[in-house]
């Protein structure tokens, strides 16, 4: 399998409440998709480890990713360490994908900012010879993707580009809204969290809306990039 787009996530919903719009926009552009979650959410305040891959499952329906897979990587504790590198190094090399897309380089939720750090890192070492990893037992290629891009999510980040998916917002949010223990159902039960309430999805289109005014479109993704971006031409810019 080769992706043109991977999306990686500290937890199953970053990728849905960030970049699933832009997601959208490329699968219905005949792009290959696929999202990598590095932790299962057990900390989450509700629902369980099972509820959570369920509703990770159905999210991934609705966007309509080719792969979906979890490392079971420590939640709230994720730690940049050489096991957990190779975890996400073996997932480039198996899948190489073109654009690898990453958590905020800084939020509100620790593992975001340390999920961040390790794909970042992780899509620097799958390019070195000297890093072997096995498949299967079978060795793997040296893959290194093209460009890593940020998405943002929680705290506001200055983008550095936006991508326009007011024609995708619809879709994103049953994407979100599959999380039924996370996010605003009435009658679900389990304390009340910062992300459990109607407000919280007021503030993902607000924020959707705020990226979008900048290039004059409803609702836009907003990204960061850790490397100046290159342009084939003027006009291709909005
Ligand atoms: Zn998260």
């Amino acid at each position: 399998m080769k992706l043109d787009i991977l999306a990686f996530g500290a937890h199953p919903d970053d990728v849905e409440l960030s970049t699933s719009g832009t997601i959208l926009k490329h699968i219905a552009q005949g792009k290959i998709v696929g999202i990598v979650d590095l932790t299962q959410g057990e900390m989450g305040s509700r629902g369980t480890i099972e509820t959570r891959y369920e509703e990770a499952k159905n999210a991934a329906k609705i966007l309509g990713v080719t792969y979906r897979h979890n490392l079971k990587m420590e939640d709230g504790f994720l730690s940049n360490t050489k096991e957990n590198l190779l975890k996400i190094v073996e997932q480039i090399r198996l899948l190489k994908p073109e654009i690898v897309l990453a958590n905020a380089i800084e939020d509100r939720h620790p593992d975001h900012e340390k999920g961040s750090k390790l794909v970042s890192e992780a899509c620097f070492l799958a390019g070195l010879v000297k890093v072997e990893t096995t498949y299967n037992g079978i060795k793997q290629e040296v893959y290194r993707p093209k460009t890593v891009y940020h998405y943002i999510q929680d705290r506001y980040i200055k983008p550095d580009f936006v991508i326009d998916v007011t024609d995708f917002y619809e879709q994103k949010m049953q994407a979100i809204l599959a999380y039924k223990t996370q996010f605003f159902n009435p009658g679900q039960d389990g304390p009340k969290t910062p992300i459990s309430g109607q407000d919280f999805l007021d503030f993902l289109t607000g924020r959707m809306s705020e990226m979008g005014r900048a290039i004059g479109a409803r609702y836009a993704e907003g990204f960061t990039v850790e490397r100046t971006l290159g342009v084939e031409n003027l006009f291709t810019l909005k």
